[in-house]
């Protein structure tokens, strides 16, 4: 994957193997997810969400059994990346297709995977402002309408887990519940959705909210929602997720 900065990088067992015949006879599996995942990790650094390599994506893929992930390689120039830099593994990271190793966030996008059924793509990013509320464990209370709809009530901070372990995974499921965003504690910010392009839209929306809301800090006020507001705006996002397929979430909006 192209991967976090820093202790991102850390490696991990992994144990890699081929594409067996089977996997590969009908051509280049999973190509169209593979190129959706590319496409989206390339407008995320097109459009600042992340720096040199940091940050990655991935989209849910199935081989008719089980769940698997196709998810950016680690440590990889977005700028130059190609079809084969988004690889295809299991839960444990152990390769389908591909020859480089995923992102070292991989167990991150698992967890999320396995927490909520209805999500298909994750992008984790390493947004200025989403990040400076991040380092700051300050969540991000019910302010704009349109982004209650799209990422839920609010953006809540995973308690810190070290980069590239499954706890970083336990925290942000934990902090995400229901919503389709969540900030990471001295880290970044995660966006998930149906598709690579819903996740890249909550990331896209994740980082114009926290700037507004650290603006309107400065100014000395950022207010929120009418209370009636929120709860229509909450029912309004619980039935966009429930036509998603994505009810069930661990935890709740409160
Ligand atoms: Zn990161």
């Amino acid at each position: 994957m192209a991967t976090c900065v820093g202790p991102c990088y850390s490696s991990r067992p992994m144990v890699m193997r081929k594409a067996t015949a089977k996997e590969t006879s009908s051509g280049t599996p999973w190509l169209a997810q593979r190129r959706a995942v590319l496409d989206a990790a390339q407008a995320m650094h097109a459009e600042g969400l992340v720096v040199e390599t940091s940050g990655n994506v991935s989209a849910r893929v199935t081989d008719g059994t089980r769940d698997l992930i196709a998810i950016t390689a680690s440590g990889t120039r977005y700028d130059t990346m190609t079809d084969d830099d988004v690889v295809v593994v299991d839960h444990e990271g152990e390769s389908v297709i591909g020859d480089a190793l995923p992102s070292t966030e991989l167990l991150t996008h698992a967890a999320i995977y396995r927490a909520r059924p209805g999500v298909g793509a994750v992008m984790h990013t390493h947004s200025t402002y989403a990040s400076a509320l991040a380092v700051a464990g300050i969540a991000i209370p019910s302010l704009i309408d349109e982004m209650i709809i799209v990422l839920g009530d609010s953006v809540r901070v995973a308690d810190y887990a070290f980069p590239s372990t499954a706890e970083l995974g336990e925290s942000a499921v934990a902090a995400l519940g229901e919503r389709n965003s969540v900030l990471l504690k001295n880290h970044g910010f995660v966006g998930v959705g149906r598709s690579v392009g819903d996740a890249l839209k909550a990331c896209r929306l994740g980082e114009q909210l926290a700037k507004i809301f650290v603006l309107a800090r400065l100014m000395g006020n950022a207010d929120k929602l009418p209370a009636s507001a929120i709860e229509v705006e909450v029912e309004l996002f619980r039935m966009r997720q429930s036509v998603n397929g994505d009810g069930a979430g661990a935890g709740a909006v409160e």
